[in-house]
């Protein structure tokens, strides 16, 4: 196999990909295509950059023309689905089209075909001898789940370059085991002088996107290398490096320094490190260390709080929640709650509005935090408002800040140190 025409990217050479996604099933949103994003991954950790998702309906002449943009801009193309027997199953005959290849039949292929079916105790259907047709040259990917075998074959492409498509079935754990198992050892003894690539997810909580855009400047352009992403979800920033580097230390390297960059302009609003970790997990964990109780009353239209905190591990460092539609929110009742709920800190947050009511203006609540000792009660009020779609995470959210803010300036409660 000839090595791929590799692409700089800070100085470097990396193998670019494109991921397709074929299906109407997709196209009308009935279902969500998972599978680009399972194979994205995987090519990333081979070192593989993705440049581009496309995700294309059943109709033959726009497969033709997908295959033919990807397999002109990416050196390698992975597809998923269109391998079946039914008519609108067309990424064969898309491929035959792009490659300008007959489609021929394998032998083998309808053996295995066939022989699937006896397994089955049933006779194979003639439209399934379609699954045994490849465009001439390419070479099979064995499908040990199911009959549609995958196609792996390279295309010319303009100016001396080309570009190897894998194509596979839409069926997830089919195609994850085809790619497991055949297409990531052909793609890696593929790639000279193949690369790696690592990434590390920061979170951050309590500024806006635009506010940290400005505060990170030059740190997000697109030409910056380890690149840093912005996405936000609920009003949780997450910020990722992705490091493209010789070996896994030399990515750890650039990621620490970029970290460490980031951390010297917002780290204020920094909480953690992690694809899924939340706010309520950092509190947890901060819990844990001071080896307290959070105990949490929640008024009104919503009750996040309870719900986060339910799974948090450890278990222990939640006592529980209330969830009310008046509360007092005097020390001295708090920590009458504080005795019955045998906790060590309870956080109040005294407003969810229905979302109806959330309109325009801005939801003015108090967020409390009350110890057992009588000089440990703080309050903040607060104003927020924003999208409705999220205005009660944001709310649990900035209760989750408050009380992390407090509690990483107070020391522990002598009592906790007694338990
Ligand atoms: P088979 O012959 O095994 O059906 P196929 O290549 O024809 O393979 P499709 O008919 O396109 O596969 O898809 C089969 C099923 O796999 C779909 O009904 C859907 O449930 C799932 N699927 C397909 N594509 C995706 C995707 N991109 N993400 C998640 N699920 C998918």
């Amino acid at each position: 196999m000839v090595p791929l025409p590799l692409h700089l990217v800070n100085n470097m050479p990396t193998a670019t990909a494109e991921v397709i996604s074929i299906g109407d099933e997709m196209t009308s949103g009935a279902r969500l295509d998972t599978n680009s994003q399972w194979l994205s991954q995987r090519l990333g950790e081979l070192g593989v950059s993705v440049r581009f998702h496309t995700t294309v309906g059943d109709l033959l002449e726009e497969n033709i023309e997908v295959l033919r943009v990807a397999t002109s801009r990416a050196d390698l193309v992975v597809t998923s689905g269109g391998l079946g027997p039914t008519a609108d199953d067309l990424t064969r005959d898309a491929l035959a089209a792009v490659s300008g290849k007959p489609l021929v039949q394998s032998d083998s292929a309808l053996a295995h075909i066939e022989a699937m079916f006896t397994r089955r105790d049933r006779v194979m259907p003639p439209r399934n001898q379609v699954q045994a047709m490849f465009p001439e040259g390419s070479a099979e990917i064995f499908n040990p789940r199911g009959t549609a075998p995958g196609i792996d074959l390279v295309v010319p492409g303009q100016h001396g370059r080309s570009s190897r498509v894998f194509a596979l079935p839409g069926v997830p754990d089919e195609m994850k085991e085809m790619f497991v198992e055949t297409v990531m050892p052909r793609i890696v003894a593929q790639i000279a002088g193949r690369k790696v690539m690592k990434q590390a997810v920061i979170k951050c909580f309590g500024l806006g996107e635009s506010d940290c855009e400005a505060r990170l400047g030059e740190m997000i352009s697109r030409l910056r290398f380890p690149r840093v992403g912005i996405t936000v979800s609920a009003a949780t920033i997450s910020l990722r490096i992705a490091a493209e580097g010789e070996s896994e230390s030399q990515c750890d390297e650039m990621i620490d320094t970029t970290r460490q960059e980031i951390l010297e302009r917002i780290g204020e609003y920094v909480f953690g490190e992690g694809e899924d970790f939340e706010l309520h997990h950092a509190l947890a964990k901060l819990l844990e260390r001071r080896g307290e109780r959070l105990a949490t009353i929640e008024v009104g239209h919503a009750a996040p709080l309870a719900g986060w905190l339910a799974d948090v591990v450890p278990r222990e460092v939640y006592a529980g929640g209330l969830v009310t539609s008046q509360v007092e929110t005097a020390p001295e009742a708090l920590r009458q709650r504080l005795a019955t709920l045998q906790a060590d800190w309870v956080l109040v947050v005294d407003r969810y509005p229905t979302l109806q009511s959330a309109g325009d203006s801005a939801t003015e609540l108090t967020l409390t935090l009350c110890g057992r000792e009588p000089q440990q009660a703080w309050q903040q009020p607060c104003s927020l408002g924003g999208h409705p779609g999220i205005l009660h995470a944001r709310i649990g959210k900035s209760a989750l800040a408050f009380a992390r803010s407090v509690l990483e300036t107070v020391p522990p409660a002598p009592a906790a140190e007694l338990r």
